[in-house]
């Protein structure tokens, strides 16, 4: 996959010179963490990992392997979930170092910051300016900011402030030849032709280094109320969120999805979980409500809302957090859920997208598929439901050989995906592409949009040396089995 026209001694001792040895790691131990990936699907290998302190040193990078065709793969705080930041030769190029934030303007309600700021960094240089970066994921006191915009990640305040690419207005980025385009404007307009910011974000490295960003603040929230609902169906859930939005409008902030076996994983398996309502229920909801304006009566709206939906049949039971660490007690449940389902054994997992009024009926129609395919198979289809975006994983059955089931990954993928194609929806949610469904895409994307997408990277890219046989296979790269090692 990788090619090398230069020796690596030569090329390794052009960027220890630059960059510092200390920051040319090349042993294994120090590179170890670079080279796999969270969940222990892939392990690659690369010549060093590079740490560059400014953009100018990851100009230089980038212009150095350019010359000797060695692949620079980019890695944020490597936390991705499908394979993307792990190199097969080549050298990393951890952003780690970059992590200033250049500029705070309360005015015009942005900041700007490097791209190796850790998203927690990011939330709290907002919070200092008394303003909210919304953008919220599992992983954020290690993910970075530029591996969330390369990614375009998504996470539990979509519903009400958008993806990644919809909070960033500018960018700073190293291009395959070394050239640096300054990007870095904080403007609402800009109609000056392509919109070249959005090319970048979402493209994982493939075409471009994003070194820096201009990112949107937000009024920060004063009033929150949480509450947790159980319902008969998904169907009576996507009842109440379409209920809710239109009489919350913005101040709907997560509206998430727990099947009834995810929430008794998350009970028998998270320390300290507290089971939120007396009975079962087929389906549950995590639903939270905020508001900039401190008297804002949001418990007010829960209980108007859940209390009608009581009494009409369409919410069995539901509960509205009385205190912050109630609300901390109910978002707990939600927030372990990826973290526990692995003491359950094997876990095939899907991160898929269906128009939010299809989400219901794919909800039923995917899990009726997978046990009809396999009886006994757990499923557990979590998430962002008022994104239409379900992470619909599959636990292995009790007592099944875990390897024997992950072996299945291959033929599930085809059942859930086909039902998501169906319904007019994408095999990548928020995760993005990686490795992991680089083989998947063509299958399921419009034939022209995939050419479209080879053709901008062999302009932007012609040596295929930006973390390349990710995302789009440009023909040299070697086929990816699906992995089939255990996964967290
Ligand atoms: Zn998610």
């Amino acid at each position: 996959m990788t090619i090398h026209a230069a020796p690596p001694e030569t090329l390794l001792a052009t960027l220890a010179q630059r960059l510092g040895a200390g920051h040319v790691l090349t042993t294994e131990g120090d590179m170890a963490g670079y080279l796999a990936e969270s969940r222990g699907l892939y392990k690659g290998s690369a010549l060093a990992v590079v740490r560059p302190r400014d953009t100018e040193e990851v100009a230089f990078v980038v212009r150095e392997c350019a010359a000797a065709g060695a692949a620079v793969v980019p890695q944020g705080g490597n936390t991705g979930l499908v394979g993307g930041g792990v190199p097969f030769g080549g050298v990393v190029l951890s952003l780690a170092r970059l992590d200033r934030v250049r500029e705070v303007d309360a005015v015009n309600a942005t900041l700007t910051v490097e791209a190796g700021c850790t998203l927690k960094a990011v939330q709290d240089a907002a919070e200092a300016a008394d303003c909210l970066f919304p953008l919220s994921l599992a992983s954020e006191g290690s993910c970075r900011i530029g591996g969330n915009l390369a990614t375009n990640a998504g996470g539990t305040a979509v519903l009400r402030y958008g993806n990644a690419r919809e909070l960033v207005l500018g960018l700073e980025v190293v291009l395959a030849d070394g050239r640096v385009w300054n990007g870095l404007k904080g403007l609402r307009k800009d109609n000056t032709g392509y919109d070249l910011k959005n090319l970048f974000v979402g493209s994982e490295g493939t075409l471009g280094i994003i070194t820096a960003a201009v990112v949107k603040l937000f009024p920060r929230p004063r009033a929150k109320a949480t509450a947790f609902a159980g319902f008969a169906s998904p169907a009576d859930a996507l009842r109440l969120f379409e209920r809710l939005r239109a009489v919350a409008g913005d101040t709907l902030t997560a509206f998430e999805y727990m099947p009834r076996f995810a929430l008794e994983v998350v009970l028998k398996h998270a320390p300290g979980a507290v089971r939120p309502l007396a009975g079962d229920h087929n389906s549950y909801a995590l639903i939270e409500l905020t508001s900039p304006r401190e008297d804002a009566d949001l418990q007010g709206v829960f209980e108007t809302v859940l209390g009608e939906a009581i009494e009409s049949g369409l919410v069995e039971d539901a509960t509205i957090g009385a205190s912050e660490g109630q609300n901390k007690a109910l978002w707990y449940l939600r927030e372990m859920l990826s973290e526990v389902q692995g003491r359950e054994g094997g876990s095939i997992k899907h991160d898929v997208s269906v128009p939010v009024s299809r989400v219901a009926e794919f909800i039923e129609v995917a899990t009726a598929a997978c046990e009809v395919a396999m009886p006994g198979v757990r499923v557990c289809p979590f998430g962002h439901f008022g994104d239409g975006n379900i992470h619909f994983n599959l636990s292995q059955p009790v007592g099944m050989d875990k390897a024997a089931f992950l072996a299945e990954w291959e033929r599930f993928n085809r059942i859930v995906h086909d039902i998501v194609q169906a319904m007019n929806g994408s095999i990548s949610a928020e995760h993005g592409i990686g490795l992991l469904k680089r083989d998947e895409l063509p299958h399921y994307k419009d034939p022209v949009a995939v050419d479209l997408m080879r053709t901008l990277k062999a302009a932007l890219d012609p040596q295929n040396i930006l973390n390349p046989g990710k995302v789009v296979a440009m023909g040299s790269e070697l086929p990816i089995a699906m992995p089939h090692v255990s996964v967290r």
